[in-house]
């Protein structure tokens, strides 16, 4: 063991802009109420999409006169974005502004819908994007002097484009580390001294276990001290972000972003409170309840809501994110910013919810149980039906190192654990044979519905 290991120091708290991330709600308030009724008639004047949409309802972009006359405007649904493009490929009737005006095009994977949803960008957007990244990377302690290594494939996929322009903007150094392998990645970010790594949580681990096969010790031999993850959930269940803290012997930031806006929402402050910045001067972000479509308020778990004033060329007003989040007020954090957060980031999908024998189990509550235990190495959850009766089942695969004897108790431990957190609930905990669970490079899908 090397004497050395780098300290996990918390940065000094620093904001992008001063002037808007402490700028008394009042204020803020009302920059936001004319930042919407500047995009609610760009989006009505330019886009034949919300013109159709707002001439549905009757509705005309001088009835918004306050932020709470945002909920007359109606939802946008992925779905109805995605046929909108389908109709009349490739952009349908989404854009607000001549294509021939775009710098840039971007898609998402459309692994989880039929097709891609495509994004066009003007100049501003892109230059807006950055800058969202730029408020997150900041906050949490990216400054000009750091290294980012950034060991995505470079193309069409949105993913770290934003990050990677965003810690230039810094003016920090900026690594590609696209177009090789895991090896070359690690091996490269070392010899560099990258400093800060962007990348999801599933290719964090990956990273880390490709290391210790190539005897390369993150915490010690490397000079990341900073965890950018964003894309799925992880840096927000706190067991797995401790987990990949020690690994890496780096700070773990959480950042909530997503292709409709084609850029970050929200961030992690350096104060780490756990939970999650919304940059408030920028988006108008509402939590309804998925069902009755109402408004919910402070403390109270619902979907997120997101209406950005950023992205011109293809606006987004009251998009149903399907994301499940708590907003809790500014104060929830010390760092002093006015911005509310999310706490715990995003808590999962509100379609993720599943319901055995009556009781709720989110995947996301079982990883945050599972990765308490430092000897497994991967995981699955599988859903199935014996009878009228539905079974959870968690299939935990144990690391090389754990003797033979300990397993029974391992699957003991987990079951009871699990069972605790789930007002008694009986989950399968069952030991696969190693090796025989699903690796995941980029992100991951540990949970398996058998029961359809
Ligand atoms: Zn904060």
């Amino acid at each position: 063991m090397r004497a050395f290991q780098k300290p996990a120091q918390k940065p000094a708290i620093g904001y992008w802009n001063p002037k808007t991330e402490t700028m008394p709600r009042e204020q803020l308030q009302m920059l936001q109420l004319r930042k919407l009724q500047a995009m609610v008639r760009w989006a009505y004047d330019n886009s034949k999409l919300w013109q159709r949409k707002f001439d549905q309802v009757g509705l005309e972009p001088q009835d918004i006169r306050s932020l709470d006359d945002i909920q007359l405007i109606p939802f946008l649904t992925k779905e109805e974005f995605l046929n909108a493009q389908t109709s009349s490929p490739p952009f349908g009737d989404t854009l607000a502004a001549p294509s021939e005006l775009a710098v840039c095009y971007h898609q998402t994977s459309g692994t989880s819908s039929r097709v891609p949803l495509r994004a066009l960008d003007g100049r501003k957007d892109w230059e807006w994007q950055s800058e969202m990244w730029a408020y997150g990377l900041y906050a949490f302690g990216v400054r000009p002097k750091d290294i980012c290594y950034l060991p995505f494939s470079y193309n069409v996929f949105i993913g770290f484009w934003g990050v990677h322009y965003g810690a230039e903007k810094i003016g920090a150094m900026v690594i590609p580390g696209g177009s090789q392998s895991s090896e070359s990645r690690l091996k490269q970010l070392v010899e560099l001294g990258a400093t800060v790594v962007a990348t999801t949580p599933t290719y964090a681990f990956r990273l880390a276990q490709y290391a210790e096969d190539l005897g390369i010790h993150l915490a010690h031999d490397s000079k990341v001290k900073m965890l950018i993850l964003t894309s799925e959930p992880g840096a927000n269940i706190p067991s797995t972000k401790r987990m990949l803290e020690e690994v890496w012997g780096a700070r773990v930031g959480d950042f909530v972003g997503m292709t409709e806006a084609g850029t970050i929402v929200a961030y992690e402050c350096s104060e780490q409170c756990g939970a999650a910045h919304i940059v408030e001067d920028h988006y108008y972000e509402e939590v309804i309840d998925p069902k009755t479509l109402k408004p919910l308020g402070y403390g109270q778990k619902g979907e997120r809501v997101m209406t950005s004033f950023g992205r011109g060329m293809m606006p987004v007003l009251r998009f149903r994110t399907g994301d499940l989040v708590e907003k809790v007020e500014a104060g929830y954090c010390s760092c002093g910013r006015t911005f509310d957060l999310y706490k715990g980031g995003v808590l999962g999908r509100t379609d993720d919810m599943k319901l055995i024998r009556g009781t709720n189990v989110y995947p996301s509550a079982v990883e945050n149980i599972v990765r308490e235990y430092k000897e497994i190495g991967e995981f699955q959850i599988v859903l199935t039906r014996e009878g009228y009766s539905d079974e959870i089942t968690v299939q935990i695969e144990p690391r090389s190192d754990v003797p033979e004897e300990r397993l029974d108790f391992l699957s003991l431990d987990v079951a009871s654990d699990l069972a605790e957190a789930h007002e008694g609930l009986r989950f399968n905990v069952v030991i696969a044979e190693r090796g025989t669970l699903p690796k995941f490079e980029v992100t991951s899908v540990r949970l398996q519905d058998l029961r359809i």
